[in-house]
């Protein structure tokens, strides 16, 4: 076929609507109760020998949603090896074979759609939208990169050269691919990093987030179910410690694939630098510090409906979420008034509700680390605003959202990945030195700019060094093939996940000079 048929992304669902809220409603919470099982998958096989874990929700520490096996020193090994083993053949399938394998999975995902959406919610603490949106997302990373993958590899290319030899250019895998995912789109990251390694020929070992090992144990046996072989993709469930470290320092991998903090993306980078062997690939995806700028221009009304979605969806745990607002003091009483109002409003609770809007941060230990901070914070700093905490949020681990005011963006020692908003008032003369402090957080991942005149807006976009900019509306949820997403500086290396470049950080090239 035509491979560069016009692509559509996957449809969505209006839950406003009675007539799709009802069945959707009854599909998903018929998994409330339902127990699920996972652990390794190594050449097809879950392996049952490591160390059990059981997995409760974040939004009721009571509630069990199954368990895991997690991978021991032996499945680590023979995970690696399986790979390793593989990579000859499964490089030299067709093209064509592995992307149709991706529409297989893709398809499937849409068929377990409501199960996948049970799991991110009950395991992950998503609300049901974001479940929606990570099982689309999902499967606009398969149908994606398959067709960038078909557009890649049917790249014939003859060179110039003297007569009698014939020079020509190959795109080819490289190799072994260790991909490790986080547990804020458990679905998502995890299935984009893994089907553009294995489109593009590479074998996979997939190590996901501790915490969401379970709705990637359900992926994985879509995949094999789609007809990717068993000896091409490994699921090594596990903690970073144990697992990531081990994948980043065997010199049988040739490359990470990574999501997540600032902080491990550099422990990988030490790790690859010091083993043995070839010099390894690093893609590295990871955390912001995320500014919004208003100017007196910017509709108030506007201003706050993207400020909370931006600051509150997900429970802030994006890493494209708004950290620190930043609002020229004309505009900032009406703004913050607004403000205070609609977080009055804001309903924290359980996920499953669809009247929530914000629900759990991942653990205890999250929790923990956002109410010390939030406790620090507003010591200092006067509160803006905040969340009512109905009773129920007692059994898991909530954090009620806030907003904060600061003085300056680098008050903030590291990104806080939860419902905390910064908030900074700053004078019109003062924009340049607003733009310096974002620049100098040396973090370039999402800026949102809030602002009537175009000129302003784009002089903004321009000075600010980050990935993925948002003028006018809220700076979260891109979409794959339409705003291709990633950082700059500590944010990653790039290219852009769901963006034309992508694949090309998973392939190396031959040039094959032919004296005929
Ligand atoms: P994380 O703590 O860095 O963990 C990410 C993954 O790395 C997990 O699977 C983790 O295992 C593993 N890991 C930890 N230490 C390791 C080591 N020494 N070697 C190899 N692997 C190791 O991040 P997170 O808390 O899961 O995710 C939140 C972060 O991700 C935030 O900073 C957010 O901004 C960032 N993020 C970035 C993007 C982007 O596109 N730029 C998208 C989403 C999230 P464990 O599960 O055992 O910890």
């Amino acid at each position: 076929g035509n491979i560069y048929l016009h692509r559509e992304n996957s449809r969505g669902l209006n839950l406003n609507i009675q007539s799709q809220y009802q069945p959707f409603m009854e599909k998903v919470t018929a998994f409330k109760d339902h127990q699920w099982h996972g652990g390794p998958v190594v050449n097809g096989e879950t392996l049952t020998t490591g160390q059990v874990n059981q997995v409760v929700s974040p939004q009721d520490l009571s509630h069990q949603v199954g368990h895991v096996y997690w991978a021991d020193a032996e499945g680590i090994e023979q995970a690696i090896a399986t790979a390793h083993n593989a990579f000859p053949n499964w490089s030299r399938t067709s093209v064509e074979m592995r992307a149709s394998a991706l529409e297989e999975f893709a398809d499937l995902m849409e068929e377990h759609r409501h199960e996948l959406i049970a799991l991110c919610t009950l395991e992950g603490g998503k609300l049901l939208q974001d479940g929606i949106d990570e099982v689309r997302e999902a499967v606009d990373f398969c149908r994606y990169y398959a067709q960038e993958a078909r557009k890649l590899y049917a790249y014939e290319g003859p060179l110039m050269g003297p007569t009698g030899e014939l020079n020509e250019l190959f795109v080819q895998a490289r190799g072994v691919f260790a991909c490790i995912s986080p547990w804020n789109f458990p679905l998502a990251i995890f299935t984009g990093q893994v089907v553009a390694a294995l489109v593009t020929g590479n074998t996979v070992i997939a190590k996901p987030a501790e915490q969401t090992s379970l709705v990637a144990y359900r992926a994985v046996q879509l995949m094999l179910e789609a007809g990717i072989p068993g000896d091409a993709i490994q699921l090594l469930p596990g903690t970073g410690a144990e697992v990531g470290s081990k994948l980043s320092s065997d010199e049988r991998i040739c490359g990470i694939c990574f999501t997540g903090s600032t902080v491990t993306a550099k422990a990988i980078n030490r790790a690859l630098a010091e083993r043995d062997g070839a010099i390894a690939t690093l893609i590295a995806e990871t955390g912001g510090q995320n500014a919004m700028i208003v100017d007196s221009t910017a509709l108030p009304e506007q201003v706050v409906q993207d400020v909370v979605h931006s600051a509150f969806t997900s429970a802030g745990q994006r890493c494209s979420a708004l950290r620190v607002l930043y609002i020229q003091e004309d505009n900032a009483e009406r703004v913050l008034d607004l403000l205070q109002g609609a977080m009055q409003e804001l309903s924290v609770g359980d996920p499953i509700q669809y009247k929530t809007d914000v629900g759990p941060v991942i653990d205890e230990k999250a929790q923990q680390g956002l109410k010390d901070h939030i406790a620090a914070i507003s010591e200092k700093g006067k509160v803006l605003g905040r969340a009512p905490m109905p009773q129920e949020t007692e059994k898991g681990t909530f954090v009620q959202p806030v907003a904060v005011e600061i003085s300056n963006i680098n008050e903030l020692d590291k990104e806080h990945f939860g419902p905390v908003l910064h908030v900074v008032k700053y004078k019109a003369k003062e924009l340049n030195k607003v733009i310096n402090d974002i620049n100098g957080t040396g973090f370039g991942l999402t800026l949102g700019i809030h602002s009537r005149n175009e000129s302003m807006a784009a002089y903004i976009a321009d000075m600010v060094n980050v990935g993925n900019v948002y003028i006018n509306r809220n700076q979260i949820g891109a979409v794959v093939g339409v705003q291709p997403f990633g950082g700059q500086g500590l944010s990653g290396t790039g290219p852009k996940a769901g963006g034309p470049h992508y694949l090309y950080r998973f392939i190396t090239e031959k040039t094959r000079t032919n004296n005929i």
